[in-house]
């Protein structure tokens, strides 16, 4: 058994009782039961300890070179694996733990940024590619794809942007044609992150080619497996920033699909698709959250030991204010994708919080690290100085799982029907 299993297994008696004997279960710190908690649980701080530790022994040490290299991290997903930070959120009845909600999926992702964002996204990449199965796949579906990434330390990928379409997702060409008990597929994606590296990919595609055809009943999703002849991954795009995260576009050309690894069925995949991200973009604020505190950290220490004028830079009120902007940022973005991730684990319809959490957290996670390079001067934009990294990383959490621009139109929008419906 993993380590994260046996503490799990180890404290969940404990935090069973603590929570059903709300006023005994311990004098020094009761447990509501009612109203606001901020607390995590003895298991949450267990997880969030093993999340610190792997980090600072596993990601700070290599980050800088697998930035360098753009390799994919390999060696370190493997660990991560190994220990149980990965695929905690995996049904029992495919091996799995089963006792990560979206909650502890952020709690890892807030941790693991903090040592390297690119890294944190080569694991996430693949919690992204389990969620359409994990929301809609049937129980072999799940038992035979979930389960394989519990038997080895394999990887899964989300496939629906192409190089036509990201923010329009209803504008994807790749389509997929029925031919006795099989789908044929054909197109291309694009921007896949752990593209090369996946075992098996979630992919959209256009399954009714009538233009008039709402995109709810249009599209389908499919379990599309790596080795399948005509599947055939691009190069390694090479980006700005979260370097050791692997990009690339995928080829489908005349891929064989088993009517099998349909999920759900014809006309269902949009839903699916629109519907993981419930799930998804917490953790991806939690990830821009974790990379805002890295900044903070980074430009508190260096503000304290540079002096200018005789003293340390921090005395300097301009500077220590950037600290306290860059210290909102980080405990507000926090407590959004606490509430977006507690928000649907606990069954509520959170996708307008999921975006306020991404979106508030991605522009957190900008200012924050580009404040911490002007905090650091001209080392701040030096390679040698950890800053220059965070704000090339940063960028992307404005771009990936939908646009800023794109999380505003779903809030707006559910400002306005809300609006319309009151009136
Ligand atoms: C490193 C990286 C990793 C990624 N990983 C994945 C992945 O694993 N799987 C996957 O499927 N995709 C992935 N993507 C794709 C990503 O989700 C898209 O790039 C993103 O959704 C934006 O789409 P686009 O690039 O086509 O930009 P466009 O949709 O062309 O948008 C261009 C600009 O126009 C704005 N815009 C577009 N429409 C509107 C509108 N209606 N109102 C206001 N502004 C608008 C956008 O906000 C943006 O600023 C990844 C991308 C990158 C760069």
């Amino acid at each position: 058994m993993n380590p994260l299993a046996q503490i799990v297994r180890a404290t969940r008696p404990i935090y069973r009782k603590l929570s059903t004997t709300a006023t005994t279960a311990s004098a020094a710190k009761p447990i509501p039961t009612t109203g606001f908690c901020f607390e995590l649980t003895d298991e949450q701080k267990a997880l969030q300890e093993l999340a610190r530790k792997f980090t600072k022994d596993e990601i700070i040490p290599v980050a800088g070179q697998y930035d360098k290299t753009g390799e994919y991290p390999w060696p370190v997903v493997k660990k991560a694996w190994e220990v149980g930070l990965m695929n905690g959120h995996i049904p029992e009845h495919c091996g799995g733990i089963g006792n990560f909600g979206v909650f502890e999926e952020c709690i890892v992702a807030d941790e693991l940024a903090f040592g390297c964002t690119g890294i944190t996204t080569a694991i996430g990449g693949t919690s992204l590619g389990q969620t359409p199965v994990i929301i809609a796949g049937n129980k072999e579906q799940q038992k035979k794809y979930l389960g394989r990434l519990i038997d080895e330390p394999l990887v899964a990928a989300y496939g629906v942007t192409e190089p036509g379409a990201g923010s329009d997702v209803a504008g994807i060409k790749t389509r997929a044609e029925k031919k006795g008990d099989e789908w044929i597929l054909n197109g291309q994606k694009m921007w896949i992150t752990n593209g090369g590296v996946a075992n098996w990919y979630f992919v959209l595609a256009r399954t009714n080619p009538d233009p008039k055809c709402p995109a709810s009943k249009a599209f389908t999703g499919f379990i599309v497996e790596r080795e399948w002849p005509g599947v055939t991954p691009g190069r390694k795009e090479q980006n700005m920033g979260q370097r050791a995260s692997d990009t690339r576009g995928i080829t489908f050309e005349d891929v064989r699909i088993p009517k099998e690894n349909v999920l759900i069925g014809e006309g269902a995949g949009f839903k699916i698709a629109m519907g993981a991200f419930d799930k998804t973009r917490p953790p991806v604020a939690a990830g821009a959250t974790g990379l805002a505190q890295r900044a903070l950290h980074e430009a508190t220490k260096y503000s304290l030991e540079r002096k200018t004028f005789g003293v340390p830079i921090a005395r300097h009120q301009a500077v220590a204010f950037m600290l306290a902007d860059m210290a909102i940022g980080v405990e507000t973005a926090r407590i959004a994708w606490q509430r977006a991730a507690w928000m649907v684990d606990h069954g509520q319809k959170n996708t307008v919080m999921a975006s306020v959490a991404k979106c508030h957290a991605s522009e957190i996670a900008n200012k924050a690290a580009t404040d911490a390079v002007q905090v650091f001067g001209g080392n701040g934009f030096n390679t040698e100085y950890p800053v220059e990294k965070l704000m090339r990383d940063a960028k992307i959490y404005q771009i990936y799982e939908g646009t800023s621009q794109i999380q505003r139109l779903i809030i707006s929008r559910e400002i306005l029907t809300a609006a319309t419906q009151t009136n």
